[in-house]
């Protein structure tokens, strides 16, 4: 949908046809503008003409069926993948993109494979949970939760990604409470400065993936920039201002971050932070890269439990559409787009 065509529209009208169309959209998920009676009819036609309510997408249902990957066009023809995982304790979560591509190239990252390409506007940001909004309303159910863990880096796209999530926020919009949004970020300082103020109780989650500098570098180029050290200050700092518990993401690359040594590291470095770690299992599928065994994995998770601080494991979702975190990637316009109506 070209949503940023509504305010363009609006311009000229009283502020309140604004949250009137917005309400209906966005709470109301309504099939056709026809259908909102408290607008005129002059504005219900106008809409209906030039934003009508479909979407433009090709979508890929996972086997297991536990999540769906959408690939939704944009304006300018390029396309950006989002996917749906249902919970089985009944929450509805949306894996969403701020930008298409990311320039800060993670080895173990099939999205900073491709590089950069462009930022999304807010409007393409709300549009990912708005086509999920209405497909799950079929089935009688909402999008519950959102996390900012699909292609791009959300703290180089800052504007945006905001007022989405003020508009996933807003009771009379999405009606999603701020705690069941999370942003993940590689750590990007002037970020991390802006979140501590912003007043919003989010989750922000940083993808740590290294205990020490020398091996975060080689897997995440950012490090070089801003340094661990860097980033765990304004951490301690953003835990003082809000008072909220950070999730740290550790990506679990065989032989190269999961040893027992650098889980003590871990301990080391988080030790008094208010905070938890997140074990992700390697879902790529890099030459060099390889993902830690099981074993591994529950001995590293051990270390970090006895060093007294709370791990959890990421369930992994979708590995049979390429519909895992650091899996979704830009692709090029087919000229298949269709369009759809729920
Ligand atoms: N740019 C942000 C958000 C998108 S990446 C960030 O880096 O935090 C979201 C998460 O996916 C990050 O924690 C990242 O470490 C993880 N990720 C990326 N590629 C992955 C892969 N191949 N396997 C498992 N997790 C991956
Ligand atoms: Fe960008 Fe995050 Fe992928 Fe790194 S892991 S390249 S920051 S999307």
């Amino acid at each position: 949908m070209e949503l940023y065509k509504i305010e363009e529209i609006l311009a000229g009208e009283p502020s309140y046809r604004l949250r009137q169309v917005e309400r209906a959209l966005y709470r109301d998920l309504v099939d056709s503008w026809r259908n909102v009676t408290n607008l005129p009819v002059s504005l219900r036609e106008k809409l209906e003409e030039e934003v009508p309510v479909n979407f433009n997408f090709d979508s890929l249902t996972s086997l297991k069926s536990d999540s769906i990957k959408a690939i939704i066009e944009l304006n300018d023809g390029l396309k950006i993948e989002s996917v749906l995982m249902q919970h089985m304790d009944g929450r509805n979560t949306v894996c969403v993109s701020s930008q298409i591509g990311c320039p800060l190239g993670c080895k173990f990252c099939s999205t900073g494979k491709i590089g950069f390409i462009r930022n999304l506007s807010y409007h393409e940001i709300a549009e990912q949970v708005l086509f999920f909004s209405y497909y799950l309303k079929k089935t009688g159910k909402s999008v519950t939760n959102i996390v900012f863990m699909g292609m791009g880096e959300p703290f180089l796209n800052y504007g945006n990604v905001i007022k989405a999530i003020r508009i996933f926020n807003d009771a009379e919009k999405f009606n999603i409470g701020a705690r069941r949004i999370s942003v993940s970020t590689a750590g990007i300082p002037a970020g991390l400065k802006k979140l501590s103020d912003e007043k919003l109780q989010v989750n922000l989650a940083i993808s740590l993936n290294a205990p020490n500098d020398r091996i975060r570098r080689e897997i995440m180029p950012i490090d070089f920039k801003y340094p661990i050290e860097e980033v765990i200050g304004l951490v301690r700092s953003y835990i003082k201002k809000t008072g909220r518990r950070v999730m740290f993401e550790y990506v679990m690359l065989r032989d190269l971050n999961d040893s027992d040594v650098l889980a003590e590291q871990l301990v080391k470095l988080l030790k008094g932070i208010l905070c938890f770690v997140n074990l992700i299992p390697y879902n790529g599928r890099e030459s060099n890269l390889k993902p830690s065994t099981r074993e591994r994995i529950k001995r590293f998770k051990e270390i970090i439990r006895e060093g007294g601080i709370t791990v959890t494991e990421r369930f992994r979702f979708g590995d049979d559409i390429n519909a895992s975190c650091g899996q979704l990637v830009y692709r090029e316009n087919t000229g298949s787009g269709k369009h759809h109506k729920f």
